[in-house]
């Protein structure tokens, strides 16, 4: 066989999705012309950044607050060994640009919070939820209904995982859930583990529905759920709550400021976190979720102690945390969540 010329490589880098009778060369257009954010560059963010990257949707945006970790390497496709300390939004890009140099790939390096998640969403067609926290996921959905952009929900915890995509109008993710669970209430991937192929499966679901909504395709509105150790699917139909004060209401309170998450620097380091809101936790419940992954705890029912990852926690039963051993913001809050579930 004859070598190709590059431009010919070029113009063959779609041609498979092109001939599929479901995109066609004026869907592969669209896809072109299209903005995707992806929202945390873990497991589902690298899974499906990748994928989307790969079909040529024109713009995609990542952002991410973390840097990357050893143990992130089992499950986080975009990243090497290499890349340990690096931060991930930047090296995700990267690696993206790599695969496909006719795109545009952007990056940030934020928390995202209700201060900036409105100017960080602007312009963008579509939203992909890629995060690991019910409050982040609670912003996406506030500020996706407010300014009428459709967001995709998606989950992974040791098995399993969950996809469920929001078009402005409803059901939205607070029809399904009307308030955050409180600290601890919720296993993370952290406490409770996670099989590696499941982000890849649920990322990839994710993918095609976002490729769906880009193309105006019919969408699928249920609940998706899939177990790949037992694999079991199932659909979910999602009522729209007639009461929902977020998409019948629109009240946008995780956009508020006296609702959004306080995070203070205590010292050069060591920084403390307060939840949104007064509440109560289950300090012993906790600590028997968090029993396999840290070490020196001390549970009593007012106080929870632990180290992980090089960092002391001790955590109070509202909820607030002081985690000693870092002074960035951001850092802190990643524990936070990671530890905590929120
Ligand atoms: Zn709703």
């Amino acid at each position: 066989m004859a070598n190709k010329q590059p431009e010919d490589l070029m113009s063959s880098r779609y041609s498979r999705q092109v001939v599929l009778d479901k995109i066609g060369p004026l869907g592969q257009e669209k896809l072109a012309e299209s903005k995707v954010l992806i929202i945390g560059c873990g497991a589902l963010g690298t899974n499906s950044a990748n994928l989307l990257v790969r079909a040529g949707v024109g713009v995609i945006k990542i952002v991410d607050r973390d840097i990357i970790e050893l143990n992130n390497l089992q499950r986080q496709i975009l990243f090497d060994e290499e890349d340990v300390g690096q931060a991930k939004a930047v090296t995700a890009a990267r690696k993206l640009q790599k695969i496909n140099s006719e795109i545009e790939i952007q990056y940030l390096i934020k928390d995202i919070n209700s201060r900036n998640i409105e100017e960080v969403i602007a312009g963008f067609d579509l939203v992909l939820d890629a995060t690991d926290n019910i409050p982040t996921r609670m912003l996406i959905n506030d500020v996706c209904v407010k300014h009428s952009i459709p967001w995709i929900y998606a989950g992974v915890l040791q098995t399993n995982g969950m996809v469920l995509t929001i078009l402005p109008d409803g059901p939205c993710l607070r029809c399904l859930l009307p308030e955050i669970p409180p600290p601890g209430a919720m296993q993370t991937c952290e406490t409770a583990g996670i099989l590696n192929a499941i982000p890849y499966i649920i990322a990839s679901i994710e993918s095609v529905e976002a490729i769906k909504i880009l193309l105006k395709k019919d969408i699928e509105r249920r609940l998706i759920i899939y177990d790949v150790w037992d694999h079991r699917f199932d659909l979910i139909e999602i009522e729209k709550s007639d009461n929902c004060e977020c998409c019948v209401s629109r009240d946008f309170k995780y956009l508020n400021e006296e609702n959004k998450e306080i995070v203070a620097g205590l010292c050069a380091n060591s920084v403390q976190i307060i939840p949104p809101a007064d509440r109560v936790i289950d300090l012993r419940k906790i600590a028997v979720n968090l029993e396999k992954s840290v070490s020196n705890m001390i549970a009593t029912e007012f106080i929870l102690k632990f180290r992980a990852e090089g960092k002391d926690f001790t955590i109070f039963k509202d909820g607030r945390a002081i985690i000693k051993g870092t002074g960035d913001e951001g850092v802190g809050k990643a524990l936070y969540s990671r530890y905590l579930g929120l």
